[in-house]
């Protein structure tokens, strides 16, 4: 094939020639096939046109409108021209902006009507665009009236460039593409012929078209990564595990105060059906901040029990281990099961007590924090092995637990995964469940943004909302260097609003210097409701609930990761009450600024650590490529892993039954593999 049309040297394309050839090398666009995966970053709706009057301020919009002023002409400067006019739609009137742009005065007149598609600026209620895109209405629309992609670019290169040569590059292989994807998988997974998705991925004629397209080109390169990872893995990795047998859960589902989601789940069946099968269990559940994750480990702990094995919960903190402890023992006690504690501050006596039991398998269950992990804690029979919030812990101390035991189950949780966890997911170590849905009733956590200037507000309306009886947390400034002046930081800030802001409210205070039982009893007292405010330094970051506390209210909010201020976020919204969070940013930097608009923005954590990956810089736009995560030309972990899900389910049929060896319809895939592979041989034995 390396004759086809798709390898001719991209400087052939209509528009492109020897020196744009050039500019395109540098993003490694060499021939036809390379620009046409080229896949937009974004896309601009120019498809519909609104009302002016509707439109929002910093929203991209097209409008339909006739000038109702004469066009005006200035050079304040001897480089710049400012042109300016201002239309109408009959709903709003819209003042229109063009910095040397001096073409713009010949091409528009009064008495017709134009498309202008540009981002809109609102000042009270004054309405600016500045450098809108024009287009007579009547004329054959090529800038307007669809949906434009937005092209990754280099200098040298403008957007209107790539899109003609993408166009261009189109019209020489429409219809050629090879479709290397059997009718009968495309039918099973609901995925688009090729030609059709190439042309939809860089042209889209509806937003529908373009899920659909950009679904099977997805699907298609992680199914040619994970078959071409196997290859070189050599095939079955899974080791052998326990089978445990089938358990009724109901006796522990009737003590839960309330029912299971669809997705929780959804989730377990998951789980139960690893559990039940010969292979070892090697699964992490992802799940937004308050979507249930607990609740499934102590379901898994239970099947492992009642099948008579031990199982051990290992979370990131005293404080998360101790209110996980007192949950698990609300439930497991009456159940005649045996639940024990396992942390770094309990006193020797304790511990060793703990440990013996736990050897001689009195004890069903262990909860702890790394402390489980020594080398004294040994087990009568691990089958389970449980780690929370697994984004806190490295790799290493997870295997150090799964050797406690023959082989015992894995599962691990977390609310943002990391790329190293997203590359295990990848490269098939690690299976994926998601909850996707949040217990009903939960209201959307409000987020705002404030500065100094708000800060007598925010008291006031933690004044109102304890008198209605709710809580709040207050969130020191993260201090990295040391934990010693982060808590005397605390202690200062808890003495100031004690006698000034909220005088009169019960401030409890706790951070990592309190000694655990100190910790523990402040603790108690604002999960009990004798403390109306907690001022805290991150150590309350992951786990914590308390359901009655409903305002967040994070310091110096610019110093945290993103990631991070959605964990401590979701320590509010975890019941019915509205709840509220809110970062001060005293940072006045255009990056601050962006990334708290992304908290405002959204509740998703996916979302969330995706963007915070995007902001630290382009060079490395996922941060993954030192974590052994690929470059992907099109997928997006973050965004897909519902689609490698079933891309997974799909290699795994492929590989049982020997598909790629057989005369059959999968012999296109195979060849595609293997041209993969010799290209990649080439251009490592030229480098
Ligand atoms: P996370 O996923 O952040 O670990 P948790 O397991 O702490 O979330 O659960 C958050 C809160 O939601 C807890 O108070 C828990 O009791 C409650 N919860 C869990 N599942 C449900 C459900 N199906 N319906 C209602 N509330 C639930
Ligand atoms: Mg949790």
């Amino acid at each position: 094939m390396p004759e086809s049309i798709f390898y001719q040297p991209i400087k052939y394309v209509k528009g492109v020639g020897e020196a744009r050839a050039k500019i395109l090398s540098k993003l490694g666009i060499y021939n036809v096939s390379d620009i046409l995966s080229w896949f937009p970053r974004d896309y601009e709706d120019r498809s519909t046109f609104r009302k002016i009057s509707e439109a929002s301020d910093g929203e991209d919009i097209l409008i339909k409108a006739s000038l109702v002023s004469d066009i005006t002409e200035s050079r304040p400067r001897r480089n710049l021209t400012i042109t300016k006019v201002m239309v109408s739609d009959g709903s709003a009137f819209l003042n229109l902006t063009w910095f040397n742009q001096k073409y713009i005065a010949n091409s528009i007149k009064t008495g017709s009507e134009y498309y202008f598609y540009g981002k809109i600026k609102r000042t009270g209620m004054l309405l600016e665009m500045h450098n809108p895109v024009v287009e007579k209405v009547d004329s054959e629309q090529k800038i307007t009236g669809r949906i434009l992609p937005v092209y990754p670019l280099t200098k040298g290169l403008t957007q209107n460039n790539l899109r003609k040569i993408t166009e261009n590059a189109l019209n020489m292989v429409r219809g050629k593409f090879q479709e290397i994807l059997p009718a009968s998988l495309r039918r099973e997974y609901k995925l688009s012929e090729v030609n059709f998705s190439y042309e939809q991925i860089h042209f889209p004629s509806s937003f529908s078209n373009l899920n659909e397209a950009r679904k099977r080109l997805v699907f298609e390169e992680l199914l040619l990564l994970q078959l071409a990872m196997i290859h070189t893995k050599g095939e079955n990795t899974a080791q052998k595990g326990i089978k445990y047998s089938p358990v009724d859960m109901s006796p522990l589902l009737d003590k839960l105060p309330f029912k299971l989601t669809d997705a929780q789940k959804k989730v377990f069946r998951e789980i139960e059906a690893d559990m039940e099968s010969e292979k070892r269990m090697n699964r992490l559940i992802q799940g937004d901040v308050g979507s249930g994750k607990t609740i499934i480990a102590f379901l898994a702990l239970y099947k492992a029990v009642k099948n008579g094995y031990q199982g051990v919960f290992m979370v990131p903190t005293e404080i998360l281990a101790e209110q996980h402890y007192k949950s698990a023992s609300k439930l497991f006690d009456d159940l005649g099961i045996t639940v024990r504690l396992l942390t770094g501050s309990m006193k020797k006596r304790e511990k060793d007590e703990v440990k013996k039991l736990t050897k001689d398998g009195k004890i069903d269950i262990v909860l702890g924090t790394h402390a489980v992990l020594e080398e004294d804690a040994e087990f009568y029979n691990l089958g389970l092995v449980i780690t929370d919030e697994q984004h806190r812990f490295g790799v290493r101390q997870r295997a150090k637990l799964s050797i406690k035991g023959e082989n015992p189950d894995l599962l691990v949780m977390t609310a943002t995964p990391i790329p190293r966890t997203l590359s295990l997911v990848l490269y098939g170590d690690l299976d994926v469940s998601v909850i996707d849905a949040l217990p009903p009733d939960r209201k959307p956590i409000k987020t705002y943004a404030v500065n100094d200037a708000m800060r007598e507000r925010i008291y006031n309306f933690i004044r109102k909302n304890v008198a209605e009886g709710r809580q709040a947390y207050i969130v020191c400034p993260l201090v990295e260097e040391s934990e010693q002046i982060e808590a005397e930081s605390a202690e200062e800030l808890a003495e100031r609003i004690r006698e000034n802001e909220l005088k009169g409210l019960r401030v409890g205070l706790i951070h990592g210097k309190l000694r655990p039982s100190e910790k523990e009893e402040v603790m108690r007292q604002f999960v009990d409701g004798s403390l109306d405010v907690l001022v805290s330094t991150t150590v309350i970051e992951v786990g914590v609930n308390v359901p009655n506390a409903n305002i967040m209210v994070i310091e110096n909010a610019e110093r945290f990761g993103l990631a991070q201020l959605h964990q401590l976020r979701g320590r509010v919204g975890r019941g019915s009450h509205q709840s509220y969070c809110i970062l001060f940013n005293q940072s006045k930097s255009e990056i601050s600024k962006q990334r708290m608009e992304i908290m405002v923005k959204s509740n998703d954590g996916f979302e969330i650590s995706e963007k915070d990956l995007e902001l630290r810089g382009p060079g490395d736009v996922f941060g993954v490529r030192q974590h052994g995560l690929p470059e992907f030309k099109i997928a997006n972990l973050y965004r897909d892993m519902e689609i490698l899900k079933e891309v997974q389910s799909a290699v795994r049929k492929i590989i049982d039954n020997n598909l790629l060896n057989e005369d059959c319809d999968y012999r296109p895939i195979k060849e595609r593999l293997i041209e993969i592979y010799n290209k990649r041989v080439k251009e490592l034995s030229l480098n």
